[in-house]
């Protein structure tokens, strides 16, 4: 009897979940397809490729150690690897795509689509509540989702009395000396060192010597009991931190597996209620986690899809600038936030929310950077940066390239506020509280500099009236204006 295809994404690493949903080895064969195209058409960090590709490959072996055949080609690109296969198969399958870009690959060949359930929210959900909605609040959203899943309720009310406890969750780092959870650590078995091993030849970046990223389901599950036994009780009120002192604080980690399937959304959150149930974790800590899975996880995969393939070009303040030499390379910079969250990615590929958002993106918009350029290199360097994380994620929430469509201000601060979250400015070269010397800390020169620039472009959104309002006190903007020009010049030159 001849069989059916199921063509597998290297995100769809889940037996229960999309096209592998009650595949049956004497109906299904499937196949893997590593794309040389993809491969080697960036400079990818090297734990990413490593991850994927030995992920994907451990998974092939799971399916076969069930009784699967599992088909696993190296192909010029993904739609010649499987028109190689289909003709031999009554049809082919797959999950819908989780990117623009394989979607319109594959609709190029004979693929039959089913429903893509990775995510508690499915993109006709998503659109429907979009499409009731006056302005995409985030906050409406997570909302919505927790009285849908009934996750955090009590009855119509939020469980605590509160919906959020975001005053409780923004604590600085606590001082030197803090017990910080010990770094998790994965041992590499055969495949992965086989796959260390064929990605040498690659234009790779980064490093792989850290050994932070499991590549299988088990150890993704390691990860979930690890957070929920080391971390969760204190991942709230330390959510925002940076500390030399600990690269990871309190945040989970599941990111990396959430992203290709090893693990979903819903058994995390069902874990993590359970383990919240059982006592001992503060619901500030409880209500932060939650927050991120249910709330911007699927917010973000939803406007991904809302706001259509053109979305990633958007450019509304015409920023021109290359990508500034520091993004690079770590060496680079004397500015102390930068060089560490750089070496950080340099590393293992990886630093939590705070460092993505107010150091490298208010960095990048502050001096003007293209958003199409730093959108390449965050997506090249983040081993969780799936195409829908990072497109609503630069273009929307940190460049605000898209004029104010997915958020209304665009997510900019001086250095005070790095210094306020962090323990870095203490051993830097500059100074957060100034602006014009030769020492001033350059996002705190910048973010003026940004703001004048601007200010026209935002006069009428009321939610920038306070930052405004700071400009027009400005006793020195001329010489602010000066040095954030010189700024801008010694970064483009890799010298600040
Ligand atoms: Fe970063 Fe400025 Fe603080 Fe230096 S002074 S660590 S550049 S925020």
């Amino acid at each position: 009897m001849a069989k059916t295809l199921i063509y597998l994404a290297h995100d769809n690493l889940n037996r229960r979940k999309g096209a592998l949903k009650g595949a049956d080895p004497s109906k299904h064969e499937i196949l893997f397809v590593e794309s040389q195209k993809m491969l080697r058409g960036a400079r990818w960090h090297k734990q990413r490729i490593f991850f994927l590709l030995s992920a994907a490959r451990h998974f092939a072996q799971e399916l076969r150690n069930e009784g699967f055949i599992v088909h696993y080609l190296k192909a010029d690109d993904t739609t010649t690897g499987i028109e190689k296969f289909s003709s031999k198969f009554t049809e082919v399958i797959a999950a819908e795509p989780s990117s623009y870009r394989l979607t319109e690959s594959l609709a190029r060949i004979e693929v039959r689509f089913v429903e893509n359930d990775f995510f508690l929210t499915s993109r006709k959900e998503f659109i429907g509540w979009a499409n009731s909605q006056k302005a995409l609040k985030l906050e409406n959203f997570y909302r919505w989702q927790r009285n849908r899943l009934d996750v955090l309720m009590d009855g119509d009310k939020p469980e605590g009395g509160a919906w959020n406890f975001d005053e409780e969750n923004r604590l600085p780092p606590p001082k030197l000396g803090y017990k910080w959870p010990k770094y998790p650590e994965h041992l590499r078995d055969e495949i992965d060192i086989e796959v260390l091993n064929e990605i040498q030849e690659l234009d790779l970046v980064g490093e792989v010597e850290d050994s932070t990223w499991g590549t299988t389901r088990s150890a993704a599950l390691a990860q979930l009991k690890r957070f929920l036994t080391e971390s969760f009780k204190d991942f709230g009120p330390l959510e925002d931190a940076m500390t030399k002192e600990s690269w990871a604080v309190h945040h989970s980690l599941l990111s990396t597996y959430l992203n290709v399937g090893l693990i979903t959304a819903d058994e995390v959150v069902a874990e993590a209620m359970k383990r919240f149930r059982k006592g001992g974790v503060p619901i500030a800590s409880c209500e932060g986690f939650i927050r991120q899975v249910i709330g911007w996880r699927e917010y973000i995969n939803g406007i991904y899809w809302f706001f259509g393939r053109d979305y990633r070009d958007s450019n509304t303040l015409n920023s021109k600038r290359e990508l500034l030499p520091l993004f690079t390379d770590s060496g680079k910079t004397k500015m102390r936030c930068v060089s560490e969250t750089i070496s950080q990615i340099e590393q293992r590929a990886w630093v939590h929310h705070i460092p993505r958002l107010m150091v490298l993106s208010n960095l990048a918009a502050l001096a003007d950077v293209n958003p199409a350029k730093f959108l390449t290199w965050m997506r090249e360097v983040f081993i969780d940066a799936t195409d829908w994380v990072m497109v609503p994620n630069v273009i929307g929430m940190s460049m605000h390239a898209d004029g104010g469509r997915m958020s209304t201000k665009p997510y900019i601060a001086g250095g005070s506020y790095i210094s306020r979250m962090s323990n870095y400015c203490g051993d830097c070269d500059y100074n957060p509280k100034t602006r014009t010397e030769k020492d001033s800390c350059p996002f705190t020169t910048l973010y003026w500099h940004y703001l004048a620039r601007n200010g026209e472009r935002f006069r009428k959104n009321h939610r920038m009236f306070q930052q405004l309002n700071g400009l027009k006190k400005l006793s020195d903007l001329e010489e602010t204006i000066k040095r954030g020009d010189f700024v801008i010049k010694a970064l483009e030159r890799g010298e600040i």
